[in-house]
């Protein structure tokens, strides 16, 4: 009887102990679990900057230059970050930054056209340690979303927030705010107003004034920017930050801030962000299709993410590409466009850029 007492009495303890745990507060970050992981030499890192109809004789030398410059700093600054030790959810955040910045990309400062002459902004992070993440959908004045998405996961009990309350989130969490005139390019509006031209001539030819997402609007996304990364503790994460669609409508959301569908990372598997045509990354659960095939039929890598990105998502009517990064430092760039802005450095400083599809070979073992 006594032991059976004294039993209860321990049961009875353990579980206070569990329910103190379990609630945390609002606004303190969450626990990360213990991690008796050693520090390995190995880590690395891989970004995107869009994939679509990008084409050599589209592009001037000069623009080339500019892009491969843009993506190389960016490149190099979450490359620092994890030589000396920092987290991939760091080096994914700071990288991100450095794009968002730049008005090349499609996110932050060159961020599309909505049709109703905004610039609407989705981004999104996830920690492949705890399986945590953060995004934000449809934010118009945040000049760095990756930052919001990455104070969502920290600092709130949620996963998503969107529009009004996204921004008065981060109005609460100080993160920089800008006057929505800040996104305003010349390049980006005029492609909106591009795209308007062509929308409108489709619906006049069909009597339909309701005609949109049609094959020209399919030309003309690019740009989103994303960036997987291995710490040397062994951890992942992946980032991806846009401004989604030119002429997007009724709040659209695209697939970049879907966990599972343009982001995804978990330590057992690889970390993925994805950039195309949203609605089918969405509807193919993309990024977490890949980790899937790796933990459930044990493909590699480059098998899981050329089954995806080569076949599964063209059956489905959708192109586009991912950047991803395995729990071993290997690496994928798999695209079934003309093109896709990326670029990779390993652990010794070994940069590789890239911008068209013919003869590169976007894969690496480690
Ligand atoms: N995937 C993004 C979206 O559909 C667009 C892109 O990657 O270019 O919102």
């Amino acid at each position: 009887m006594k032991k059976l007492l004294l039993l209860f009495t321990l049961l009875f303890i353990f579980s206070c102990n569990q329910s103190t745990v379990d609630k945390k507060p609002i606004g303190e970050p969450d626990q990360k679990p213990t991690s008796d992981k050693v520090e390995s030499d190995n880590f690395g890192i891989v970004i995107h900057g869009g994939a679509s109809t990008i084409l050599k004789e589209n592009m001037t030398d000069s623009l080339e230059a500019e892009y491969k410059k843009v993506l190389t700093e960016a490149i190099e600054t979450g490359h620092s970050i994890l030589a000396n030790g920092g987290t991939a959810l760091e080096a994914v955040q700071k990288t991100i930054n450095i794009m968002e910045n730049s008005p090349l990309f499609n996110a932050g400062k060159g961020a599309v056209f909505t049709n109703a002459e905004t610039n609407d902004m989705d981004a999104a992070i996830m920690d492949g340690e705890s399986l945590n993440a953060g995004a934000i959908s449809g934010v118009t004045t945040i000049k760095n979303p990756i930052n919001l998405a990455y104070e969502v996961m920290e600092f709130s009990p949620h996963v998503m927030l969107s529009g009004k309350g996204a921004e008065e989130f981060a109005k609460e969490r100080q993160i920089e705010i800008v006057d929505p005139s800040y996104f305003y390019t010349e390049n980006r509006f005029q492609s909106l107003k591009k795209v308007q031209e062509l929308e409108k001539k489709e619906a006049d030819s069909i009597n339909n004034a309701t005609a949109f997402y049609d094959p020209f609007i399919k030309n003309s996304k690019f740009g989103t920017v994303g960036c997987v990364a291995l710490d040397k503790n062994g951890n992942l994460a992946a980032g991806t930050s846009t401004g989604g669609m030119t002429n997007k409508k009724y709040n659209r959301i695209g697939d970049a801030p879907i966990i599972g569908a343009g982001t995804y990372a978990n330590n057992k598997t690889c970390a993925v962000s994805a950039t195309g045509w949203g609605e089918f990354f969405i509807r193919g659960v993309v990024a977490y299709d890949i980790s899937a095939l790796m933990e459930y039929k044990e493909m590699s890598l480059e098998e899981a993410a050329r089954e995806v990105i080569q076949k599964k998502l063209p059956e489905l009517g959708g192109d586009g590409g991912i950047i991803a990064i395995d729990h071993d430092g290997n690496i994928a760039m798999e695209f079934n466009t003309t093109g896709m802005y990326r670029a990779t450095m390993n652990k010794k400083g070994e940069l590789t850029l890239g911008i068209y599809k013919e003869n590169e070979n976007n894969t690496s073992q480690e």
